[in-house]
């Protein structure tokens, strides 16, 4: 346990700090409260950030009792003796960005020494490193001086930065030319999968309790679809006169609808936009114990034209734990089958950092992956996410060993190297809390075969309007004055859906009012 007591200053820093906090001591608890009962203690105030460790023994006293230790930095006996463990002094400018970026410095510098590890995005905690390598590119650095500079103001490694600025550069080529900031994207959540992978955080369901009430959701959907559709003719929305360019069915697992379910998804999609403007489809297949040779028939009638078939791992013993419940056979059935089909674009993703895996099992993911030789390959480092089950049901799995920083970077580096052997270039990127060694999620792809939806979407560069459950719509504005938003051209306005399927269904006029009135007014 880690606790946090910082003055009025430095307070409004608390999520920055705890983040970094996190990304050193991964699975610890964090308390920001006036009894800290903490092993590490961070105290911090304007003048300057200090942390101390706990010797032994609990922790009894007040806030202001501990709070004069730590500014004298005694102890009150040898039983849960404060020990500074380092400090840095602070000259805070009071312009928050600024301020920010000196907070994060000092704290990183104080748990760099106090743990003497690095971190390899070094103060970066955001989703989006990648923004900050464009936006260094646009003020007119070149890439090399792009990649120095994310290293000295964000202490980032050589190895992420030249990776931020390699991807930046690669997003630059693959959207010269093509006008998104005139269209919009449609994304369409399916929140049914056959069953609920240990580490699952997204809005899913099992299929099988929701087979026949799925015909009802597809209905309901469809009338967010059509209200889409009419957005695109309302003068005054933000979606007027805009063409659809991308799209694309994810969630869950699209395909654990059945055949005629499937079909009927499809066809609503396509009957209900005008697709001439349209750059892809995509269609997450995902687990392949959902994949039939009729669903991937309809899926090809429909134009889609790219899928994701999704091992997550080759290892059955971790298919089995992690409770996918399909085989490493069916993986290799499902994706000879796609190109049977004649899919000529086939992603697969993989995680590092699952439970009880080592660096040798994802070699084995890696080497059987590139046996089948995918079109694209996204690489997620294993995030526990609140909602988890990973995580909600922590006593039962607590004893299940995962990969400590090393290993995740050396897991992380053979995947790199194994998407370069199959020709594929990293192209988009985007990081999440908790992530396994603090890492990244790379999509490495070859070329023209690269998803524009995931760059728009993850870069936040065109609307994204999101139908059904748990979708959620982000729209990307631009502001008439910049000067109102710190000088930002664009702002993104965000409008979540219903999470729960069994609320989405009954209260469906309610949320298509309320997104109606959203996509008028953002
Ligand atoms: S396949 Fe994806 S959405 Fe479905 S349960 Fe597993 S992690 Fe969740």
């Amino acid at each position: 346990m880690t606790a946090l007591l910082l003055d009025e200053t430095i307070e409004k820093y608390e999520q920055d700090l705890r983040e970094l906090l996190m990304a050193f001591f991964p699975g610890e608890k964090f308390c920001y409260e006036e009894k800290p009962e903490a092993g590490l203690f961070l105290w911090g105030k304007a003048g300057g950030l200090t942390l101390f460790r706990r010797e032994t023994g609990e922790e009894t006293g007040t806030g202001a009792e501990a709070e004069n230790r730590a500014e004298t930095g005694t102890g009150t006996g040898a039983e849960g003796r404060l020990i500074p463990a380092g400090s840095r002094s602070l000259c805070l400018t009071g312009q928050r960005r600024e301020d920010k970026s000196l907070i994060k410095t000092a704290l990183y510098s104080l748990l760099a020494e106090l743990t003497g590890e690095s971190l390899p995005w070094g103060t970066l905690t955001g989703i989006r490193p990648v923004k900050l390598a464009e936006m260094l590119l646009a003020e007119g650095n070149t890439a090399k001086e792009a990649e120095a500079l994310l290293q000295e103001r964000y202490l980032t490694s050589r190895e992420k930065a030249s990776l931020a600025v390699e991807i930046a550069e690669r997003e630059r080529r693959l959207l010269a030319g093509f006008p998104y900031r005139k269209g919009f994207s449609l994304y369409v959540g399916i929140p049914f999968c056959p069953t609920t992978c240990l580490y699952c955080s997204f809005t899913s369901y099992p299929i099988s309790k929701w087979r026949d009430r799925a015909w009802e959701y597809l209905e309901d959907l469809a009338l967010e679809l059509q209200q889409v559709r009419r957005m695109q003719e309302t003068e005054g929305s933000l979606l007027y006169g805009k063409p659809l360019q991308t799209i694309y069915v994810g969630g869950g697992t699209p395909t654990s609808l059945d055949e005629a379910q499937l079909r009927k998804l499809l066809s609503e999609i396509t009957g209900t936009f005008d697709l001439s403007g349209l750059r892809e489809f995509t269609v997450e297949a995902g687990r392949p114990d959902s994949i039939t040779e009729g669903k991937l028939a309809a899926l090809r009638e429909f134009s889609v034209d790219r899928i994701s078939i999704n091992p997550q791992t080759m290892n059955q013993k971790t298919l089995d734990l992690i409770g996918r419940r399909h085989t490493v056979e069916d993986v290799k059935e499902a994706f000879a089958a796609a190109r049977a089909a004649g899919f000529d674009n086939i992603n697969m993703d993989m995680i590092v950092g699952l439970p009880k895996e080592d660096l040798e099992d994802v070699a084995h993911t890696l080497s059987e992956i590139r046996v089948l030789g995918p079109d694209s390959l996204t690489v997620h480092a294993l995030a526990v996410k609140r909602a988890a089950r990973l995580n909600t049901e922590g006593n039962a799995w607590a004893h299940l060993a995962r990969a400590g920083k090393a290993e995740a970077a050396e897991m992380t580096a053979l995947s790199e190297q194994t998407a370069e052997a199959l020709g594929l270039k990293p192209y988009y990127l985007y990081r999440q809390k908790n992530m396994a060694g603090n890492q990244e999620n790379v999509g490495y792809a070859a070329e023209g075969k690269e998803n524009l939806y995931n760059i728009l979407m993850m870069e936040e560069l065109h609307t994204v309007v999101g139908c059904g459950a748990g979708a959620s719509t982000k729209a990307v504005v631009e502001n008439e004055d910049p000067g109102l938003y710190g000088g930002n051209a664009f702002r993104v306005e965000r409008f979540e859906n219903i999470k729960n399927v069994a609320e989405y269904l009954p209260r469906i006029q309610e949320l298509l009012e309320k997104k109606e009135k959203f996509l008028k007014k953002a």
